[in-house]
């Protein structure tokens, strides 16, 4: 029997258990994780140079500190970025846990540097530019860890928590939570059950299907929110040289026309490289990250297209699983890439074009071919529109060189119905983190761990 058990170990599932120990929460605390501790944690790519596609789950989304575990490590320090959690909580609430959660990120080793603050003239430019291109330019600073410091910080945390008494279960796949009469009472890892007063389910992105069918078989309220289909770009760093000096991350939003849905910009890896990642039913998506030492010559970011469906399908996961799943046929299970000058000449791109021209992708198995035979046409129509808009603040960034590799998609679907105090609609149940749709990113899910010990701690 367990006062608090947790599932998942993402940046979610750390915080909470770290802000309780915090307040001084005497409670037994239990972890569950699907994947391995972090000093297991290691990615087969790096040897085999191709994604092997490890079981029973991905080394890169899985374990110990999470999808935030390889990530690039880039701190948002504003509440206007990773999720929706301000609209919840309060803007500037939200805001205040931000500052006090990064304090916790430099007490375990975060760079003191903030990006984005200095060059408030050249920042001031690119706005400019920005509007006139019909975008806009969101402020954010940023936090960079850089993926092999935020692996060293997170291994920090794990023996913090865990010499603090907080018992971790790794390689513990939570199948189901026991809820009876509307109360949840613990969680079931194979043939085991675990009872605890206080469940909090904090499973990322790589979970977010599965909480989605715990929500329909317990009835726990949720409402299907947005999910983000797109691309991931890479072009040459001098392309990008001013707006990586000056800001390390754009964050452009725009409505471009027909369609007018919101496509933006994420994930901005300047000297970065582009990386796969492998989730449920073997379905790939591409990602991207940077060290904060070894750095390539070339610089990406997301480009994403949001869908909302309403009546009669309303499930955003699905759709976007299937969008996915066509890309990967396409690519026989690799992400795809295709040249951004092949796409305005209607052709698909062949592997040997990719080594003639000035932009080497630095994903080395992904495989030439055509995303716009399986890319929605709304979708590939928005960010095509899109990318000429970012052209004008950053000239070249349209140029035929260009790389855009797919699928890139973040699933946010399914937004857990909760009050400020992130109650859910089943007693003694909390969902936290992207699982839970109210965050996106590694600073708004912390937070939202951060906030929950504080409230269960009052
Ligand atoms: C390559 C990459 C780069 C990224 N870069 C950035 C970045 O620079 N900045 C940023 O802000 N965000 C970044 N992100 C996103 C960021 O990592 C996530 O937003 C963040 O980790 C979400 O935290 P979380 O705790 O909600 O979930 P996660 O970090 O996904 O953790 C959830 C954990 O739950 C476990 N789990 C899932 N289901 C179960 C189950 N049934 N039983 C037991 N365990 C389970 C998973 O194995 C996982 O370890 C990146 C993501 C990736 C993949």
């Amino acid at each position: 029997m367990f006062d608090v058990i947790i599932v998942g170990a993402g940046p979610a599932g750390i915080f909470t258990a770290y802000q309780l120990l915090e307040k001084g929460f005497s409670g037994k605390i239990a972890i569950f994780e699907e994947g391995k501790t972090l000093e297991k944690r290691s990615c087969p790519k790096n040897i085999t140079k191709k994604c092997v596609q490890c079981k029973p789950c991905c080394n890169i989304t899985a374990g110990f500190a999470g999808a935030g575990a390889f990530s690039d490590g880039k701190l948002s320090l504003s509440r206007e970025v990773g999720g929706d959690l301000p609209d919840l909580i309060g803007a500037d609430h939200a805001q205040d846990l931000i500052d006090y959660t990064d304090k916790i990120y430099l007490k375990f080793g975060a760079d003191e540097h903030v990006e984005g603050v200095e060059d408030i003239e050249k920042i001031k430019e690119i706005r400019r530019r920005a509007i006139v291109a019909d975008l806009k330019l969101v402020d954010c600073p940023i936090r960079h860890l850089g993926t092999e410091k935020a692996h060293a910080l997170y291994l920090k945390l794990q023996h913090y928590l865990t010499d603090n008494g907080v018992s971790l279960f790794s390689e513990s796949l939570v199948t189901d939570l026991i809820i009876k009469d509307n109360v949840c009472k613990g969680v079931v890892v194979g043939d085991k059950e675990y009872y605890a007063d206080i469940t909090v389910v904090a499973t990322g992105r790589r979970g977010a299907d599965w909480l989605d069918q715990m929500c329909r078989v317990h009835k726990i309220a949720s409402e299907s929110g947005n999910v983000d289909i797109g691309v991931r770009v890479e072009l040459r760093n001098e392309i990008m040289e001013e707006v990586n000096k000056a800001l390390y991350e754009s964050k452009l939003i725009g409505y471009p026309k027909p369609f007018f849905n919101k496509v933006r910009t994420f994930c901005q890896n300047p000297g970065g490289f582009v990386a796969q990642e492998n989730y449920e039913d073997n379905l790939a998506l591409v990602n991207g990250h940077a060290f904060k030492e070894v750095k390539s010559q070339n610089t990406n970011l997301a480009i994403l297209c949001s869908h909302h469906f309403s009546t009669p399908f309303n499930q955003p996961i699905l759709y976007a699983q299937k969008v996915g799943q066509l890309l990967n046929m396409l690519g026989d299970g690799h992400i795809l890439v295709q040249r951004l000058g092949d796409i305005r000449c209607g052709k698909r791109t062949w592997q040997k074009e990719l080594a003639m021209g000035n932009v080497r992708p630095t994903l080395v198995d992904a495989v030439a071919g055509d995303i716009t035979s399986a890319m929605p046409y709304r979708t590939m129509i928005s960010i095509l529109e899109f990318i000429s808009q970012v052209d004008k603040i950053f000239p070249g960034f349209g140029g035929s060189e260009t790389l855009l590799y797919a699928p890139e998609i973040k699933f946010y679907s399914n937004r857990i119905v909760m009050d400020d105090k992130l109650k859910t609609t089943v007693e003694n149940l909390y969902c936290l983190g992207d699982s839970s749709g109210w965050t996106r990113g590694l600073m708004m899910s912390s937070v939202m761990g951060v906030h929950l010990a504080n409230t269960l701690t009052k």
